[in-house]
């Protein structure tokens, strides 16, 4: 981002704070949060601040117009003292999703990472690896984009996490929000004091349940006469949390699943065509009434093959180091995402399959800008679509100009 695009993305963020109508609504027990701010142009991050209320919050972003605010989960007594001293009273339970966590097959089109150790430089296309493959480097510089189909997966997963927080763990949606993050995720909190002392181990069991480790599959059952009710032994599935979810999911996939799927998901020889050709009988008497024997070489080993291949399916790619950090700060709803120019948002749940990022939090609504596209996608912004560009000129309202610049795909033209 050159000088004149910065100050030109920085007017934005400084009118939209300090416009009467932007309104930041509160968290929970603001005085014993910590709040941290990511400066512009220092590229500096401030912490440890703290604020009694939301409008002195409010007064200082539109004086030093930070690129991103962030507060902390947890509450303190003294927020504003170094971490040791601070105080630990509680933080709540939040969950993190993110699409760079999601393998998509778009991210092969618009993700790119490069790795920072300079003697190396290798680059890829698609989901950032773990390591560099060439020389084992851990840090990259990545290229994404908050795609359509990106943050629509990112939304399937905080549908699955939403359901077991509400049926396997009993949370009521008085108790959790959603928000979208700005980006290209979704953040679910969960404030309630059954949650609020937990500690990271605690916390990190919550992590296990949602992505399914750990669990237990057979009856337990060791002595049985026949040989043929084998797989009924050896593999069960009951009624609750977990085997619930494998029970209906397990459905699901066989009455969708082709001989490609079966195979992808390590079924083996006979054990396909039998399956593909007793759909009917696995759904209504094996999985549904348990009798996991009544087809003729489908055997322990076949159901757990599948099992493990719909767990995979049902369970929600969450961030594991957000959830079991209990200082994390996190993004504060209301606010501007300095990748982006677009709000972490809130919404009821009940809206959140309909719920569209690229209309909801936009936050930049007037004016137009002459802007120079290095490379964008086709992308849909406010009610309209732009792109695909290549080394262009174009105008573009606000919104789309910002993205386009926090992106790292554009600057202001001369
Ligand atoms: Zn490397
Ligand atoms: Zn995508």
């Amino acid at each position: 981002m050159n000088e004149s695009s910065r100050d030109f993305v920085y007017d934005c963020f400084s009118d939209f704070y300090s416009a009467l109508s932007t309104v930041i609504p509160s968290p929970v027990l603001l005085g014993q949060r910590e709040i941290g701010f990511l400066l512009f142009k220092e590229r500096i991050m401030l912490r440890h601040k703290v604020f009694a209320r939301i409008k002195d919050l409010k007064m200082f972003l539109g004086e030093n117009v930070p690129s991103d605010v962030y507060r902390s989960c947890a509450y303190y007594e003294n927020p504003a003292a170094d971490m040791d001293k601070k105080g630990w009273l509680g933080a709540d339970l939040v969950f993190d999703i993110d699409a760079d966590h999601i393998p998509t097959s778009c991210s092969k089109i618009h993700d790119e990472w490069t790795c920072t150790n300079a003697e190396c430089g290798f680059t890829g296309k698609g989901v950032t690896p773990e390591t560099c493959p060439i020389c084992g480097e851990r840090k990259f510089d990545t290229k994404t984009w908050p795609c359509d189909l990106c943050l629509e997966s990112a939304k399937n997963e905080t549908v699955k996490l939403v359901d077991m927080l509400e049926k396997d763990f009993g949370f009521s949606d008085k108790e959790m929000s959603v928000f979208f993050s700005g980006h290209r995720g979704y953040h679910v909190h969960v404030e309630d004091d059954a949650v609020k002392t937990l500690d990271s181990i605690a916390r990190k069991e919550i992590v296990d349940y949602v992505f399914g480790l750990g669990l237990t599959l057979s009856s337990g059952k060791t002595k049985s006469r026949s040989k043929r009710r084998r797989a009924s032994r050896d593999f069960s599935l009951h009624d609750f949390g977990w085997n619930k979810r494998l029970k209906l999911g397990l459905q699901n996939f066989v009455r969708e699943a082709t001989k490609e799927d079966l195979k992808n998901a390590g079924v083996k020889g006979k054990s396909v065509t039998e399956i593909l050709g007793n759909k009917e009988l696995i759904i209504n008497r094996c999985v549904e009434e348990g009798r996991w024997d009544s087809v003729k070489g489908v055997g322990a080993g076949t159901w757990k093959k599948l099992v493990e291949c719909v767990k995979d399916l049902e369970s929600s790619k969450i961030d594991t180091v957000v959830t079991t950090d209990t200082h994390r700060l996190i993004r504060m709803n209301g606010t501007l995402h300095g990748k982006t120019g677009l709000k972490k948002v809130g919404f009821p749940l009940g809206n959140l399959e309909s719920f569209d990022p690229f209309e909801e939090a936009v936050a930049f609504k007037e004016g137009a800008v002459k802007v120079f596209v290095s490379d964008a996608p086709e992308f849909r912004l406010g009610g309209n679509v732009f792109g695909p560009f290549k080394r262009k000129t174009v105008e573009l309202p606000t919104a789309a100009a910002v993205l386009l610049i926090c992106k790292g795909r554009a600057e202001v033209a001369n």
